[in-house]
């Protein structure tokens, strides 16, 4: 079997102001530049997809639906046939230091807020940062959710986030990330149910983990930003070492089809090296990619599709 889940990250541009330790109020990122996620990306997003004729995952941040853009941008993608999956109610970074009682809040505030918009509670949950504890995996059974897809086994991303959250701490910038348990690099890359500790098979939550290439390639990370930075060519390089995986769970980001100039996002290029692309060249590396998997044999499907698939074929199982 061969299936492939592309999701979104909805992340409003403020989110980017906080992990890069950067005040939220500088000057060029306010206005219409801190809505250029659900203003400009989306209905990119949307165009992308359409062509490609595949459906899609938005995991959606639940205090954005108060703007009446990015509320009626929900609407429309959901009725278009893509999955409006919860990505918290606030995205705070540092979600699983909080008390047990406030996760909980984040949870729940997020799946009303989608559902107030959809009149569907979301099946799935992505936490912010590839952040998740043994705690939220609980309180995600608790609320019945049908799968998690926050796991990401990548040793390269992990090293990459640690030097860069040390960086902050020395330049005494505020970063709101938080480094992630090691433990997380020895979880399943396919999918699984969580045991305890979570990176451990058991009988809990099923896991969606956010795509590595193979084991023997050392687990690169397969997702929006790490192929728009490798480019055309390097990205399709990367999508032959991740073909033969049960599921292909390619997580993109908002942001990867903002356009620095076009979308007043000069501000943030320094930090946030994919937007020294222009959304034209990456709107091309997303395609030139898709493309490439429906001809490895892939079948696009959103991620709840997917996990209602793994979920039957382990009932056959036992
Ligand atoms: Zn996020």
């Amino acid at each position: 079997m061969r299936l492939c889940a592309v999701s979104v990250d909805l992340d409003e541009i403020p989110c980017y102001s906080a992990i890069h330790g950067l005040s939220a109020r500088v000057p060029a990122l306010e206005g219409e530049a801190c809505h250029a996620v659900y203003r400009r990306a989306v209905p990119r997003f949307e165009a992308l997809f359409d062509e490609l004729g595949i459906p899609a995952t938005f995991f959606v941040i639940g205090r954005d639906l108060a703007d009446r853009t990015a509320a009626d941008a929900t609407l429309r993608l959901h009725a278009l046939g893509h999955e409006i999956g919860n990505h918290t109610q606030d995205h705070f970074y540092d979600l699983v230091k909080r008390e047990r009682a406030e996760i909980r809040a984040q949870i729940v505030g997020g799946n009303e807020a989608i559902a107030r918009v959809i009149g569907r509670t979301p099946a799935g949950f992505r936490a912010p940062g590839y952040t998740i504890t043994d705690t939220v995996f609980e309180l995600l059974s608790e609320l019945d959710m049908a799968y998690d897809s926050s796991v990401f086994p990548c040793p390269s991303y992990y090293a990459a986030k640690a030097a860069a959250i040390t960086g902050y701490k020395l330049r005494k910038r505020p970063t709101h990330s938080v480094i992630d348990d090691p433990h997380v690099l020895l979880a399943p890359a396919e999918p699984y149910r969580v045991g305890r500790p979570y990176p451990k098979r058991g009988r809990g939550l099923l896991e969606l983990p956010i795509g590595v290439t193979g084991e023997w390639s050392a687990r690169l990370p397969y997702i929006g930003t790490s192929l728009i930075m490798a480019g055309k060519r390097g990205a399709l390089t990367l999508t032959k070492l991740i073909a033969g995986r049960s599921l292909v769970n390619l997580e993109l980001h908002g942001i990867d089809l903002a356009d620095a100039e076009e979308d007043g996002l000069n501000d943030l290029r320094e930090h946030q090296p994919d937007l020294r692309k222009t959304r034209g060249e990456k709107n091309e590396i997303l395609h030139a990619v898709i493309e490439a998997l429906h001809d490895q044999g892939y079948q696009f499907v959103t991620l709840a599709q997917a996990a209602h698939v793994f979920s039957s074929i382990e009932r056959h199982e036992h």
